[in-house]
């Protein structure tokens, strides 16, 4: 099937009991008993499992191709989630170039918890081979990857785990399992920010992962998600499940607009660099044709003068709203470095932008008066 006809499927089931078309929203926290003490459809409680959010996790885990899918109230959550259902003792595997709140997590919450965790560039794997060890639990990649959008091999790096009795883990926020679906590479986890992407529309916050096999780790973090109460809210769910119906349009769109973009800043003379799959001088154009369908709708860009010509650019732009985030329907523009805080070791010149669905030629134009 292909994926726009998968995604309306996934979310289009009118209710069999009054024939809504759309989707009921289940607000109830509760669920009442028969006379016999039983419950109709077991839902009990809505922080274990509520029918919107089981909607939401069964879409999930059509779109990615996996048993099975899990959602949280961030991406944030889902992370943190997965690496409660590790051991102390365990160790991860973690790309350099990566949100910067995944080793945030590692190191101010898990670190102290007892997990270990290592950095590695991923498109060098020999250094991945080498950076296995015989607790390593998980091998977390993300790409193409935040700020800097570098492309690991899934298909290589998820064999190397295994090898090792490891999982691979997948951040596939930027792809979206329209350009990308890492369970079909041999990863064993996806990971998403429902945030971006998928709700499409800058107005929910959520998380989720979704598991190629349901295992006993699957139902380990499944308990976790029921405990700790990490979860979406009803009305949060329904509107992750709005925005798939509308996400393979919505995503081969931007990333139209985005190579637009990126072929002319990579020709303007006030640029430095820029990093966007889509442009064959990018270091893994060739991994990308062959793992994607297309190199999405972020790009970073590098302007020559450093961080105070950056913000004077960013500045002047009208039609690009300088905000951090990703994803939604309208364009955002950033100065990374200021949004990572002190810690951040991205370029000081660095502008990161997630091109929404704007006509190309009015963000063309923007771009350029911007840019004299
Ligand atoms: N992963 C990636 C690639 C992200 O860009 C983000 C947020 O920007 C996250 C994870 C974290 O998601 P959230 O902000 O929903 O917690």
């Amino acid at each position: 099937m292909n994926f726009d006809t998968l995604a309306l499927r996934a979310t289009h089931q009118p209710d069999s009991v009054t024939g809504s078309v759309v989707p009921p929203l289940y607000l109830s926290t509760t669920y009442a008993r028969n006379e016999a003490n039983e419950l109709p459809a077991d839902f009990l409680y809505t922080r274990p499992n509520n029918p919107t959010r089981e909607a939401l996790e069964r879409a999930l885990a059509m779109l990615e191709g996996g048993a099975t899918g899990i959602a949280f109230g961030s991406g944030q959550a889902a992370t943190m989630t997965l690496f409660q259902a590790l051991s102390p003792g365990d160790h991860v595997l973690l790309s350099t170039d990566a949100y910067y709140g995944t080793p945030a997590l590692l190191e101010q919450v898990f670190h102290p918890w007892g997990l270990t965790y290592t950095r590695v560039d991923m498109s060098d794997l020999d250094a991945v081979k080498a950076s296995i060890h015989e607790n390593t639990r998980v091998v977390w990649c993300e790409t193409p990857s935040n700020p800097l959008l570098q492309i690991t091999d899934l298909l290589l790096v998820s064999q190397m785990a295994h090898e090792a009795g490891a999982i691979c883990v997948c951040d596939n926020t930027w792809a979206t399992p329209v350009l990308q679906r890492p369970l079909d590479l041999n990863c064993d986890v996806v990971m998403h920010s429902t945030t971006k992407y998928l709700s499409g529309h800058s107005d929910v916050l959520g998380g989720a992962l979704i598991f190629k096999h349901d295992n006993e780790f699957t139902q380990r973090v499944r308990q976790l998600q029921g405990l700790s109460g990490a979860v979406p809210s009803p009305f949060d769910c329904w509107l992750v499940s709005r925005g798939i119906k509308t996400l393979g349009v919505r995503v081969r769109a931007q990333s139209l607009t985005a190579q637009t973009i990126a072929n002319f800043l990579a020709d303007h003379p006030a640029v430095e660099q820029v990093h966007y799959p889509g442009l064959p001088t990018h270091q893994h154009y060739d991994l990308v044709q062959q793992q994607m369908n297309g190199p999405g709708a972020m790009l970073s860009v590098q302007v020559k003068g450093g961080a105070e010509e950056a913000i004077r650019f960013i500045g002047k732009l009208t039609l690009f709203t300088r905000a951090t985030s990703l994803g939604g329907v309208e364009s955002l523009i950033e100065h990374r470095a200021s949004s990572e805080g002190p810690h951040s070791t991205t370029p000081k010149n660095l502008l990161r932008i997630s091109v929404g669905l704007e006509h190309a030629e009015d963000l063309l134009d923007d771009l350029a008066q911007a840019l004299k």
